[in-house]
């Protein structure tokens, strides 16, 4: 066994893109990142020091204080002391730890549910979040239909698999994974794609890539839809850009450090930046109202974490230097404040959320 928790690392699957590329061809870059990080996912607790990666509700509790702050705040304006928590991609279950018991001290508590696709993470959740008994769902689909809901979404989107289209001599053609040398190579695929690309951004240059995410959308959807007819409001945070991008923003991360996405698939976390304006165009077309788009900093300022933070080291002298150092890291430009952005969004009859100006009707 290795620290991963797997016998070789990488094995079965490279074996199994390898098997299925010689004798079909190169499959599509969205399949091949589909299934690497459900294998990652499946096998590891990825997060903290000794794994791969650190989010923000693992850096401090005060991320999910101001998140669950927010979503009391705007819950208890509606009017609505009956919605579900729903926390998207749960990781140790943090996150969702911290927003409930801050809910719970505004008075709301609910039943909650969690989509998570992890075995191992559900374990974890499950333990951490014993006392509030969760209810696991493989997707969205099968959410609660009858009451609103209060969802979170912490580094959940960018795991999700993208599609890229590349512009090539001969035309739009999409990123396919072949075989070369042994390796694991990404290429323009030979099926003619330009159908696929908006007409505004046909004529892009050579080499340009425009990247999709046709799942994270897929989800949006769904969840905007459920939030306009059943109430509700959400906030999604993640790296990525509030602008739509060119370009492949394809990385993968093991160890804390940067690896070559097509090396060891499923022993690293495959990412693509998040395109929040895209994401905030299906949330509207679905009939939601989007209440901002920020920076995690500004959002995280805007909402007093520098006053929570103040009470955390007058309460504890020994405290105050971590808690400093994990407020700079939330928030500083130069460190996640600004990397990170956050979407919020809710039903057009619910009130604005706090922390942003007025509404983007
Ligand atoms: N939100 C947590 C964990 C982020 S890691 C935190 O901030 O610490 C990404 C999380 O999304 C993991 O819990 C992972 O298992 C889950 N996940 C990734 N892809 C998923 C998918 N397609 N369906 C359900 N859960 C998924």
């Amino acid at each position: 066994m290795t620290a991963h928790g797997v016998d070789r690392p990488g094995t079965s699957l490279t074996d199994r893109f390898a098997r299925t590329i010689a004798h079909l061809g190169p499959i599509p870059l969205a399949q091949y990142m589909a299934e690497a990080n459900a294998h990652y996912y499946a096998h590891r607790d990825p997060l903290g020091v000794a794994g791969d990666f650190i989010t923000a509700p693992e850096i401090s509790q005060m991320f999910g204080e101001m998140l669950g702050g927010w979503l009391a705040d705007i819950a208890l304006r509606a009017g609505a002391a009956n919605g579900c928590y729903v926390e998207l991609g749960a990781g140790r279950g943090t996150l969702a730890r911290d927003a409930l018991r801050v809910m719970k001290g505004a008075g709301l508590t609910q039943p909650v549910h969690l989509v998570e696709g992890s075995p191992v993470l559900r374990k974890a959740q499950g333990e951490l979040l014993a006392g509030y008994a969760p209810t696991f769902h493989d997707s969205v689909d099968s959410l609660p239909e009858d009451r609103p809901l209060l969802i979170l979404a912490n580094e959940f989107f960018d795991a999700l698999p993208v599609r890229q289209l590349i512009r090539t001599s001969e035309g739009w053609r999409e990123m396919v994974v072949g075989m070369a040398g042994g390796q694991f190579v990404p290429v323009p695929g030979d099926r003619p794609m330009d159908a696929a690309v908006p007409d505004a951004r046909r004529d892009a240059p050579e080499h340009t890539i425009i990247e999709v995410c046709p799942a994270a959308s897929a989800i949006m959807h769904e969840l905007a839809g459920r939030i306009a007819k059943q109430g509700g409001a959400m906030l999604a945070v993640d790296y990525g850009h509030l602008q739509s991008f060119t370009g492949s923003s394809l990385q993968a991360v093991r160890a804390h450090r940067k690896t070559d996405p097509f090396t060891d698939p499923g022993e690293a976390d495959l990412t693509a930046h998040v395109d929040f304006a895209a994401l905030a165009q299906v949330a509207q077309m679905a009939g939601c109202r989007i209440d901002g788009m920020e920076t995690q900093g500004e959002f995280l300022l805007a909402l007093g974490i520098a006053h929570r933070a103040a009470a955390l080291a007058r309460a504890n002298a020994d405290a105050a230097k971590p808690v400093g150092e994990a407020l700079d890291r939330l928030v500083s430009p130069q460190r996640m404040g600004a990397l990170f952005k956050v979407l919020a969004l809710a039903a057009h009859d619910w009130p604005q959320g706090a922390g942003f100006a007025p509404a983007v009707q």
